[in-house]
């Protein structure tokens, strides 16, 4: 009998284990579990779509069911993997009510990450939302537009249609995001782009928190400057509501008269599943793996959301949820199981936001907390340069944080922001963290240039020379 790969998740770690796994082995059965309907698609362009840019959730999916048909994959939508026998090396899916079980050879879990809401009274209540499932999406963006706008069949799931479609009828103009990070902010310019009331309350000093200070104000300032109101180091006490619906937001002893709230406090990973049932969990909460994405179970591996990856510059387990790594693990995991082991890559968290004209970015270890619990010596110097040629029209400011070991040089994260070419020079420094490059070397790069692009020298060569 043939071998069998099982695929529990059927999003970007899931699908790209099942489609590499099936490419280069042909004769391998690969099953894929999927507990929802919809499978392969771009979470990250879910504030686009509520925004309004992207007209269906459709336009957000990779390749279709059929699709992945035709590839010779067996996808079973609506299975919701419940348990797993690592001894008989079986899964149990339910489906319609009914137990499916199945046996496998190698699995991958890529069950991905949930929404986490706080343990905030009135989270309850109707009108407060999350944003992390393609149907939570069409949910929010119901609740704003005029019913018609979002056609039924975007409800894939079948859930929160029409509980709030009289939120619909009420037409809300005003909306609070409870949480800074990268998901609250985008929504921010989404919900302003609706013409609606923004307020963003944020528990730490700054938005933002992972790309810095020096990043954080620039952003909090452009949030303000578009009309959204920002409240920092501000913990919201309650979302107050009226007849089982939202009505406002108090924090600090005030209530701020809001429609609708969308809580968007971070993610956990789902690795219930896995710990339930014997697969060690790291320290972050996530499932803890090796080089190859394999677990403590020599035929159990993990990727994407649910899953730690090592960060190549504190050489330690990380938690970094985020698409490209995802997708790297599970392409890595598929052509492992099919005999050719392959590396999910070390990560150094390079992220990037826009916020509506900003480009904010960051990458590596920028916090001298970190840096300093995984032995460097850090220092950062900041810098402020012209995105083009200082006589070439319509540049605008880029600020450069880059952080280094002071002994060895060695460069360790770096943040950014401005209007313009941010997220192409966020890259340069994560290309060149994973080559483990000092500053010094990192000054003489031979860089692109002509006026438009930028200076001479390169903003990201200047911090390096200001650093060094
Ligand atoms: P997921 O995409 O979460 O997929 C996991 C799948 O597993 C889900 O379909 C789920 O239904 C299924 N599943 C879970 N449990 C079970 C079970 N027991 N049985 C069967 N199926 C199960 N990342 C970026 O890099 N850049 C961005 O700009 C960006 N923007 C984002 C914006 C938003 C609003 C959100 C929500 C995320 C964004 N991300 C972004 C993160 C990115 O979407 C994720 O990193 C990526 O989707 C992770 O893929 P995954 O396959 O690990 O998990």
């Amino acid at each position: 009998m043939g071998r069998t790969f099982v695929v529990v998740g059927g999003d970007a770690a899931g699908m790209s284990a099942a489609s590499k796994a099936k490419r280069d082995d042909p004769d391998l059965e690969v099953v894929v579990f999927e507990k929802g309907e919809w499978v392969s698609y771009g979470a990250c362009g879910l504030p686009y779509y509520v925004k309004g840019e992207i007209e269906s959730l459709d336009d957000l999916v990779t390749l279709t069911p059929e699709e992945f048909a035709e590839r010779g994959i067996d996808l079973r939508q609506h299975h919701e993997v419940v348990s797993i026998d690592r001894e008989e090396q079986t899964v149990t899916a339910v489906h319609d009510g009914e137990r499916v079980e199945q046996s496998y050879d190698d699995l991958l879990v890529a069950t991905g990450a949930r929404a986490v809401v706080p343990p905030i009274e009135g989270a309850d209540l109707d009108g407060v939302f999350t944003l992390h499932s393609m149907n939570s999406a069409a949910t929010v963006k119901r609740a704003l537009s005029p019913p018609a706008a979002v056609p039924d069949d975007e409800f894939q799931e079948g859930y929160g249609a029409q509980v709030h479609e009289y939120l619909a009828a009420a037409n809300p103009d005003s909306v609070g995001i409870i949480g800074g990070g990268y998901i609250g902010l985008e929504m921010a310019e989404a919900f302003e782009a609706r013409d609606m009331d923004v307020h963003v309350f944020e528990m730490l000093p700054h938005v933002l928190a992972p790309f810095g200070e020096d990043v954080a104000e620039k952003v909090e300032g452009h949030l303000e400057s578009n009309g959204v109101g920002v409240s920092l180091d501000t913990m919201v006490e309650r979302i107050v509501g009226e007849d089982g619906r939202v009505t406002g937001i108090e924090a600090d002893g005030e209530t701020v008269p809001v429609d609708v709230v969308l809580v968007a406090t971070g993610v956990a990973p789902n690795a219930e599943l896995a710990g339930e049932n014997g697969v060690e969990l790291g320290e972050t909460g996530a499932i803890a793996t090796d080089e190859y994405g394999r677990t403590n179970d020599e035929h159990v591996f993990a990727g994407g959301d649910c899953a730690e990856a090592r960060n190549a510059v504190t050489g330690e387990p990380d938690y970094v949820p985020l698409a490209l790594t995802a997708n790297r693990a599970g392409r890595a995991i598929g052509q492992t199981v099919t005999g050719t082991p392959t590396p999910v890559g070390d990560i150094v968290g390079t992220a990037v936001v826009k916020v509506f004209d900003l480009e904010a970015a960051r990458t590596g270890v920028i916090d001298h907390e970190i840096a300093e619990a995984a032995g460097y010596d850090p220092v950062s110097q900041v810098i402020e340069q012209g995105s083009r040629a200082h006589y070439y029209p319509g540049g605008s400011p880029i600020t450069v944080r880059l952080t280094a070991d002071r002994e060895s040089g060695r460069l360790l994260g770096a943040s950014m922001v401005g209007r313009e070419g941010v997220a192409q020079r966020i890259n340069t420094v994560a290309t060149a963290l994973h080559a483990e490059m000092t500053v010094g070397e990192v000054e003489y790069l031979d860089l692109a240039y002509a006026p438009p692009f930028g200076p001479v020298w390169d903003p990201v060569l200047t911090a390096a020379k200001v650093l060094h």
